[in-house]
């Protein structure tokens, strides 16, 4: 990722506010614009130099009904809502597109989970089309090949991921929150079971109602505070071409590649065929919640002990600066896109579009992605002390379903009854053992 302009608007971190919100990412900044406009004093911490460093600034973009676990739909209804609306509540582009999204197969055998889930769909108010191979061609005209079926949802659409948090952020500070960034959130204030505040590299901040969206570092937080999360962080790779004359509308997914041509024309690309996983001591605490889907995909992923390993193991010695503050070494995460996988994955996308075949690469990198063992969120204000709200585990697919979760989040902060049930994304689920496989359509 190219190194973006500062986005610090302020420098001095107030010592007091009505909810702390950890992590700038589109969960942490959403909740904290729908809480500022509400009228509360809220202060978003975010320990990288601007907003959306993270995972909400190197997605693919994707905003999708399709595919989701029926338990989220409801959710990123919401959420879909507010994005057809989010400029103009912005005041400011976040490169919206409503193209729809759309899956395609050669696998005959997919189509009745296509038709269940279609019908899973249609009873939250979704309309999902099952379609033939020919309709696949008309929605992506000029592909050099045919498919056997798709499914395709209208209402879905795709956004810029450079700029949609930045929006949200910038629409918190109108309505009076402020965004601190360069500043980590290193402890909890905890008082007589209640939430006191948060302890920060740049000195303590007192509040009633702390939110920890911290994205990937979220299950190493909380576990200051004795609460057992169970987090894996896998590393996606995403590349983007160079702008070519605009020929596909919906977001798209063939079994090996996902691509979108967003609205300057580029597209975005990523290959499906191998999720990596740089392996790190701490991963091995909570390994056997993931160890059966890990089973189930372990072509498709790669596990490396690569330097991620060895920094870990070399930070957890006695005496070293990461044992004394565990975010320091590690703080900044960008991690390096695995470049056989953006080869693979452009000379994939040229083939399937002969009109674009001269399409030069502009720019590869990859994100952290932080995975729950059910792929669904952990949204509960139970675990731990009075006025703590977890908000984590968005598992791949946080961007769209982000405002949606942060208007719920804000709700539950406020006291208020929240517009979506939370309860498939309780914490204690995975001390019950009451979870389900992870919900794999597409
Ligand atoms: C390669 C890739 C492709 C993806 N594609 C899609 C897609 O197409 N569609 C989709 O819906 N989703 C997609 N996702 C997932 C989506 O990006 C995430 O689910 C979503 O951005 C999560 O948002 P978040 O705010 O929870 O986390 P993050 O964006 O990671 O934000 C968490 C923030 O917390 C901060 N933080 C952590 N610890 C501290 C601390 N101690 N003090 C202060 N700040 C702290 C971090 O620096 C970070 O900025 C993709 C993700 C990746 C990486």
């Amino acid at each position: 990722m190219s190194k973006p302009n500062k986005n610090t608007e302020h420098v001095s971190l107030p010592t007091e506010a009505e909810v702390v919100v950890i992590g700038g990412g589109i969960i942490g900044c959403s909740t904290a614009y729908y809480l500022a406009k509400a009228g509360l004093d809220v202060l978003v911490i975010e320990k990288n130099h601007k907003v959306a460093w993270e995972q909400s600034g190197r997605n693919w973009g994707f905003v999708r009904q399709l595919g989701r676990d029926p338990h989220e739909l409801p959710m990123m209804i919401r959420s879909n809502a507010i994005w057809q609306g989010l400029e103009k509540e912005l005041g400011a582009a976040v490169g919206w597109q409503q193209g729809g999204n759309m899956g395609m197969t050669d696998d005959e055998a997919v189509i009745p989970d296509y038709e269940q889930w279609r019908d899973a769909a249609r009873q939250h108010g979704v309309k999902a089309r099952i379609l033939t191979g020919r309709e696949v061609s008309k929605l992506a005209p000029g592909m050099s090949r045919d498919w056997t079926a798709g499914i395709y949802v209208a209402s879905d659409g795709n956004a810029d991921p450079e700029r949609a948090t930045d929006a949200i952020a910038k629409g918190v500070q109108k309505y009076g929150g402020q965004v601190v960034t360069d500043c980590a959130v290193t402890g909890f204030d905890v008082r007589g079971g209640q939430v006191a505040g948060v302890v920060t590299s740049r000195g303590a901040v007192k509040a009633s109602t702390v939110i920890c969206a911290a994205g990937a570092w979220t299950s190493t937080m909380v576990g200051w505070l004795g609460i057992n999360l169970p987090q894996l962080r896998v590393r996606g790779t995403v590349a983007r071409t160079q702008s070519v004359e605009r020929i596909l509308e919906p977001a798209s997914w063939t079994p090996s590649m996902g691509f979108v041509q967003r609205q300057d024309g580029c597209f975005t690309i990523a290959g499906l065929d191998m999720t990596d996983l740089d392996l790190r001591l701490g991963d091995l605490k909570y390994a056997r919640y993931f160890l059966r889907d890990f089973m189930k995909n372990r072509h498709r992923v790669s596990v490396n002990f690569g330097h991620p390993f060895w920094h870990d193991l070399v930070g957890r010695l006695p005496g070293t600066a990461a044992m004394k503050d565990p975010l320091r070494r590690p703080r900044i995460s960008d991690p390096r896109p695995n470049t056989k996988l953006v080869t693979a994955t452009l000379k994939e996308l040229r083939s399937l579009f002969p009109q674009i075949r001269g399409v030069a690469l502009k720019k590869a990198w990859a994100g952290h992605i932080e995975l729950t063992p059910d792929m669904l969120p952990v949204i509960d204000d139970a675990p731990g002390p009075g006025g703590l709200i977890i908000v984590t585990g968005l598992s791949g697919h946080g961007f769209g379903i982000g405002p949606g979760v942060g208007a719920t989040v804000a709700e539950l902060a406020s006291g208020k009854t929240p517009a979506i049930d939370l309860t498939p994304f309780r914490l204690d689920r995975f001390a019950a053992g009451a979870w389900n496989e992870p919900y794999n359509l597409i």
